[in-house]
């Protein structure tokens, strides 16, 4: 098996995968930038698809700037850009394995940046499955790559700042907005956090500008409310909002009927880290900021010797940080592949470090501002859908608790939750804070299923013509690999 050596390998061609391509090659380093999209951008930059573009487009020129930026960082001879392709392995912290729709090939380096970004983070209610039900990064992306405008009316209901995005978005794209629901409720944070706040810089004026949106729209905007199902028979027709009382419960006796054809759920996002896992690396729990997060030091560094974690993949914190966070480790990996740092260099990299500082108050600030205690499994029904891929309701879940089965682990060998087409990736981040909400000790780590490959779907004809490594299986394939 041939395997291709560069310096820094790059897995995402979003905003921090970019930007990281770009520094790694203005240093002089041989780079390789995979992503399993057609066009780089990931989800902030997402280009259109020309075909069927209905909408008006959301593209601001200083965005429009900056994609064309990114996009000159990484026209140069020493980036290879490998758009279409997944990377679905990364066997020891110098080898990814790599499948580009026709076939799989391994790379290695002497660093590794995974920028692979987030995704929506979801809360099962009655309902949610319903066609109609779309998450918030959902109806971005419809209205941004594919110019398709959701059904109105709509109803965005959640928590987060990326909530009050497609609220606007969707407003300024013509699409009537019946409510806007958020679960928190306190205003006066924003007093009280506004000496973080203030380290916002440009994403103060635009958090302002989509709040002028809404407000000359005149849409409903209920504070301290939380959708608790949706109806429908084919597809979604209403859904009911009540109140968020004290104990973060919600009050029933005032729910109240709202008629929409789309509902735009958005609870926040949680990183994808199903290639950090793979490798084990360190993880801590941020509840406020989508859960599990990446530890990593100043470099970006992660708990494994050279390999880099940027952006929302490692940590939410939107696109300002995500940039910055791609930049430091992109100029890290190379240093880290041998690569000197030119006097110019180390300035821009102290600049982009002080950047991150005054963004990382910020974001903290705005957690505070969107924090609330709300119990949203207080919504659970016995027929509620857990996992969509399986089928597995949460009434079967507690029928497997009454039978003693009660960690993530048992729980998914007993009813396949998790083990359906997205492997998880939905599902187990709600399992886990499911049997910790149930379980005795909230705080008690659980032990959850191992992460293998392929780490995303790819084509059994893509592997089979590749000699794989021989397979080293630990003695307990529930535990991480052990690391060198
Ligand atoms: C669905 C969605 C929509 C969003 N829309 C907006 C928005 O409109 N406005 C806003 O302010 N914020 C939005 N966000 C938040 C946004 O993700 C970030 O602020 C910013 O894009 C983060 O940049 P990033 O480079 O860390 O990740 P991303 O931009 O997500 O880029 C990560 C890239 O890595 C690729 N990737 C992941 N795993 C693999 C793999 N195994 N192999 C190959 N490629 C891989 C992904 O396909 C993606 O292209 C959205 C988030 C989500 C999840």
């Amino acid at each position: 098996m041939t395997i291709e050596e560069v310096d820094v390998t790059i897995i995402g061609a979003g905003a921090a995968g970019l930007s990281a391509a770009g520094e790694a090659a203005r240093m002089g380093a041989r780079v390789v930038l995979v992503d399993d999209n057609q066009h780089p951008g990931g989800q902030y930059f997402r280009q259109p698809s020309p075909q069927n573009y209905k909408c008006k487009s959301l593209v601001s020129e200083k965005d429009r700037h900056r994609f064309v930026q990114l996009l000159k960082g990484i026209d140069t001879p020493l980036v290879r850009y490998c758009p279409g392709t997944t990377v679905w392995d990364i066997h020891d912290q110098f080898t990814i394995g790599l499948a580009d729709g026709e076939r799989s090939r391994r790379i290695r380096s002497a660093a590794i940046v995974i920028s692979a970004g987030a995704r929506d983070h979801v809360y099962p209610f009655p309902g949610w499955t319903l066609p109609g039900v779309i998450t918030a990064g959902g109806s971005q992306n419809l209205i941004k790559g594919m110019g398709i405008a959701p059904a109105a009316p709509v109803v965005v209901a959640g928590n987060g700042p990326l909530l009050l995005v497609a609220a606007a978005n969707l407003v300024s794209v013509g699409v009537e907005v019946a409510a806007v629901v958020e679960a928190s409720n306190r205003p006066w944070n924003i007093v009280r956090h506004a000496a973080k706040l203030i380290h916002g810089g440009s994403n103060l004026g635009l958090a302002i500008k989509y709040l002028k949106i809404l407000y000359k729209s005149k849409i409903p905007f209920l504070r301290g409310y939380g959708v608790i199902a949706a109806y429908g028979s084919e597809c979604l027709s209403a859904v009911d909002v009540a109140p968020i009382i004290r104990n973060g419960k919600f009050e029933r006796s005032q729910a109240r009927r709202i008629t929409a054809k789309t509902m735009v759920t958005g609870m926040g996002l949680t990183p994808s880290l199903e290639l950090p896992r793979l490798l084990g690396l360190k993880e801590t729990s941020m509840p406020l900021r989508g859960g599990p997060n990446i530890i990593t030091n100043e470099k970006m560094m992660s708990s494994v010797f050279g390999v880099f974690v940027a952006g929302d993949g490692s940590s939410i914190g939107g696109v300002e940080l995500s940039l910055v966070e791609g930049r430091i480790a992109g100029i890290n990996a190379a240093i880290h592949a041998g690569i000197g740092a030119s006097e110019s260099m180390q300035l821009s990299l102290t600049r982009d470090l002080s950047a991150h500082r005054r963004l990382c108050k910020f974001r903290s600030g705005l957690e505070r501002v969107f924090m609330n205690n709300v119990d949203w499994y207080d919504l659970l029904t016995p027929e509620t859908i857990i996992c969509r891929c399986e089928d597995v309701t949460w009434g079967k879940l507690h029928k497997c608790k009454e039978k003693g089965l009660i960690t993530p682990l048992q729980l998914k060998a007993a009813t396949r939750i998790g083990m359906g087409r997205c492997q998880g990736r939905n599902c187990l981040g709600t399992l886990a804070a499911l049997t910790s909400h149930e379980g005795d000790d909230p705080t008690k780590e659980q032990e959850m299923p191992r992460t293998r490959p392929p780490a995303r779907p790819i084509l059994l004809s893509e592997l089979l013509h590749e000699q794989l490594p021989p397979p080293e299986l630990p003695d307990d394939p529930h535990l991480p690999r052990q690391q060198d």
